[in-house]
């Protein structure tokens, strides 16, 4: 290591990744913090992942986000695992720790509960079922952090319902099985409705599941954010619950490790929301 003083540098790792929008919202937290830093794009194949998290402590950066395809193998390469990260079985923030260790962690989970915690103050997870349509990374991450947050039950309902019937063997009893074709039935009492699929985002099909069962007590969030009002959110609030959109969770799950790279706790106010779509 050099003795002089270092700019830290911080990314995204996957491929593709010229979507994210990682880069404007760390660059937009550098400049309005006054901060030295810079966070770029890293497009990385599979084959040179290991290669890439050996090199890339060494020419200054301070950690990564990880995003597709890189979520699940950073576990193998990482030293140090959080629980969450291990029980979700992907992790999207990597710290370069001094002592040369690589410490994985996933932050969408917190990042969900906060974006729900901001936009829908009343909110009472323990108050009623949680249902979850998709199966996928982001509904195991979901469904860590609504089990941690006191949900007494939560409904899955998948396309292939293998893959849910996986997150109740992980998960335990809490979680309850429905069919994909019936996804609307099983929304009846639920405090809590998340739409994990990628369905309704663009250049995706359509999201079509009727919501029968929505109850307008419910608080029903989109983890898509493009776009950012989605055909989920507008059949939820048609049936009048209150709707969360899924760009303050793109927000929040980036705080932690901004706050870890580059030494202050962003903000995640209206400013950061604009600055993000304006990009
Ligand atoms: P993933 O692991 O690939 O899972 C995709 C999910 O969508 C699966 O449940 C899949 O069902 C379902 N699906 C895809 N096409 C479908 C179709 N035609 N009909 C029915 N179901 C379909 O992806 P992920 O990482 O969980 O991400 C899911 C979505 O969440 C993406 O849109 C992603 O951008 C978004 N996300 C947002 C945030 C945020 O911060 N807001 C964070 C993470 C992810 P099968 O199992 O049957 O294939």
């Amino acid at each position: 290591m050099t003795e002089h003083e270092r700019i830290p540098l911080a990314g995204v790792i996957g491929s593709p990744v010229a979507h994210s929008r990682s880069p404007f919202l760390h660059g937009y937290w550098l400049r309005r913090y006054g901060l030295k830093g810079a966070y770029i794009p890293m497009d990385i194949a599979q084959a040179d992942l290991a290669e890439a998290l050996q090199t890339l402590p060494k020419l200054g950066f301070v950690g990564l986000n990880v995003t597709i395809p890189h979520k699940e193998s950073v576990l193998k390469l990482a030293d140090i695992v959080t629980d969450r990260a291990a029980l979700i079985g992907a992790a999207n923030t990597l710290i370069f720790r001094q002592d040369g260790k690589i410490h994985a962690d996933n932050t969408d989970g917190s990042g969900f509960i906060a974006n729900l915690r901001q936009n829908a103050p009343m909110w009472a997870p323990a108050a009623g079922p949680a249902a979850v349509l998709g199966a996928g990374g982001a509904a195991r991450a979901v469904i860590a952090a609504l089990i941690e947050m006191g949900a007494p039950e939560i409904r899955v309902a998948n396309r292939t319902r293998a893959r849910a019937e996986a997150l109740r063997s992980d998960f335990g009893a809490k979680v309850v099985v429905h069919e994909w074709v019936q996804a609307g039935q099983m929304l009846e009492d639920c405090a809590t409705v998340v739409n994990t699929t990628s369905l309704g985002m663009t250049g995706k099909p359509a999201f079509k599941v009727p919501l029968t069962g929505l109850s307008a007590k419910a608080v029903v969030s989109d983890l898509v954010y493009t776009p950012l009002h989605t055909d989920f959110l507008e059949q939820a609030a048609r049936a009048g619950a209150t709707t969360v959109d899924g760009l303050g969770m793109l927000l929040h799950q980036a705080a932690p490790g901004f706050e870890r790279w580059f030494g202050a706790r962003p903000e995640v106010d209206e400013a950061t929301r604009q600055a993000v779509l304006g990009a």
